[in-house]
């Protein structure tokens, strides 16, 4: 992965940036000593890592457009962060940038449940947000499965998913407005406490804009009352290729899950032995969750229950118990870290129609085989989002790239078969060179064209999204 080279007059002027930084903003949120910017030289990916220039943590939206200002004044890249845990580099900062972080800004500014929304500071988490509301009997549907540590922040520049979003919708469909600054410093403010401001929808752009447009500093999101109640099912099956049919079909005859979620045997091994959740011995394991009264889950699952049925499984368990639902849970939830424990591994964030799951599934084992590294499988398959997990070891010379090219071969397929390069993770630099395999030349010149709209001197996280080649003319002309 290649990044460009740092600017060295933008190096130079390191010291005049902290002094003007330091005069707006409290000393305890400039950060340039490199012992302490070393801690966020990476994110999520942790394969690639270059320590910023400087981090700047502000307290308020004001002191954002304060930093923001200055950075564009002194043309200095500038590169938002949430919590730094995107899987796609999206937060990699680049020697010659400051990192913008807005962890200092947890607040819940109101709560409104006559009209069902929450106006929340973007630095909170995800998982708090639902924890502002549970008592009250509410609560905020998407929920990556890094929901206890990723912030609105970066949940809204990515169009974060997660397991529950096959009902309910990711990110976009569930944020009503939020505020943003631009890098010049302006503040605005992008649709509000309703379901669809009129004109344009700007909202639409900024939400999944990767922080290429500005950084979002509040934000307005929808809030649903807690469903009666949620019952899984666990299955399991003695090859892939007949799990991604099971799912295809149960999509197909139009029942609505809440969730449908994939494991293959890789995956089932390594979180046997990390979280012990009881799942059984099998090639791939689909847990498929209802909503509603008891009347309506019985009989979602009796349609879902006699799909199954006909693809012979080898095991099928229906929960009885809030205890036995957690366990059913248990091990999907703990999936990455039991992966991590044991490996090495890159998470790739595909999608694709839900009906080509076993034509991919089978193709990925091909080209595992063909690369000669292992893949583990687990994902959000009712959406076809899938999450390939190639596992390498990065003390090997060589295989870093190996599994680089690997997953773009994957991206590849995801694309050929009619999905797209990324479901819920973004772009960032992980896909960057990828893009041009989904779009061609002229759809790449229209969405930077948008951002020439929002951010002209290209300063907001630069070398991410685009192809090197096919921004290189802007980069170099704001340089
Ligand atoms: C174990 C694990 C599991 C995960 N599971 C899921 C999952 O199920 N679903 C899913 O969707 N993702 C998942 N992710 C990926 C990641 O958690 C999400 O992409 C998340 O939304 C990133 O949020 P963050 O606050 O950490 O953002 P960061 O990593 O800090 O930043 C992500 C992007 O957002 C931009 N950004 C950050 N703050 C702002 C801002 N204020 N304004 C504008 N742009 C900004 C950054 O520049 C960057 O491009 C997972 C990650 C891990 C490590």
């Amino acid at each position: 992965m290649d990044m460009p080279n740092p600017n060295p007059l933008i190096l130079a002027r390191k010291a005049k940036l902290i002094e003007r930084l330091e005069a707006v903003l409290p000393p305890e949120a400039v950060i340039h000593d490199p012992s302490e910017t070393r801690a966020y030289e990476c994110d999520g990916l942790t394969a690639y890592k270059c320590p910023p220039l400087a981090v700047v943590l502000p307290a308020s939206t004001q002191e954002v457009s304060d930093a923001l200002r200055i950075c564009h004044e002194m043309d200095v890249p500038v590169v938002p962060r949430g919590a730094g845990t995107s899987l796609a580099g999206g937060a990699l900062p680049t020697e010659d940038s400051v990192i913008l972080g807005v962890a200092k800004l947890t607040d819940v500014l109101e709560t409104d449940y006559d009209n069902r929304f929450i106006r929340v500071q973007t630095g909170r988490t995800n998982l708090s947000v639902t924890g502002a509301v549970e008592e009250d009997g509410f609560f905020y549907a998407p929920d990556p499965s890094s929901q206890l540590a990723c912030a609105i922040a970066g949940n809204i520049a990515m169009n974060s998913g997660g397991a529950h979003c096959l009902k309910y919708g990711v990110t976009t469909n569930n944020l009503l407005g939020v505020t943003m600054v631009m890098m010049d410093g302006t503040i605005t403010q992008i649709g509000g406490a309703f379901l669809d401001a009129e004109g344009l929808d700007l909202l639409g752009l900024i939400c999944g804009s990767e922080g290429q447009l500005g950084v979002v500093t509040e934000a307005t999101l929808r809030i649903l009352h807690k469903p009666e109640g949620a019952r899984p099912v666990l299955m399991g099956f003695d090859s892939s290729e007949v799990a991604g049919q099971c799912v295809s079909d149960i999509i197909k005859v139009g029942v609505l899950p809440v969730a449908i979620e994939f494991m293959d045997r890789p995956c089932i091994r390594a979180t046997e032995n990390f979280a012990g959740a009881g799942y059984p011995d099998c090639e791939a394991l689909l847990i498929v969750e209802v909503e509603g009264s008891d009347a309506e889950i019985d009989e979602q699952l009796e349609t879902i229950i006699e799909i199954a049925q006909s693809h012979n499984p080898v095991a099928l368990r229906q929960s009885s118990s809030d205890d036995e639902s957690k366990r059913i849970w248990l091990g999907r939830k703990s999936a990455f870290g039991a992966m991590g424990k044991i490996n090495d591994y890159m998470c790739l964030d595909g999608t694709i129609p839900v009906s080509q799951l076993p034509y991919v599934l089978k193709r990925i084992g091909e080209l595992s085989q063909e690369f000669g590294l292992d893949v583990a499988n687990v994902f959000h398959a009712g959406d076809g989002n899938m999450h390939p997990l190639i596992l390498f070891n990065a003390n090997e010379p060589g295989q870093l790239e190996l599994c680089e090219d690997l997953g773009a071969e994957i991206l590849k397929l995801c694309v050929e078969v009619g999905g797209c390069l990324t479901g819920e993770h973004g772009v960032g630099i992980e896909k960057r060179d990828l893009m041009l395999h989904q779009y061609d030349p002229a759809d790449l010149e229209i969405q930077m064209a948008v951002k020439d709209v929002f951010d002209p001197g290209w300063l907001l996280n630069p070398a991410k999204v685009f192809p090197l080649q096919s921004s290189d003319a802007r980069r170099i002309a704001a340089e």
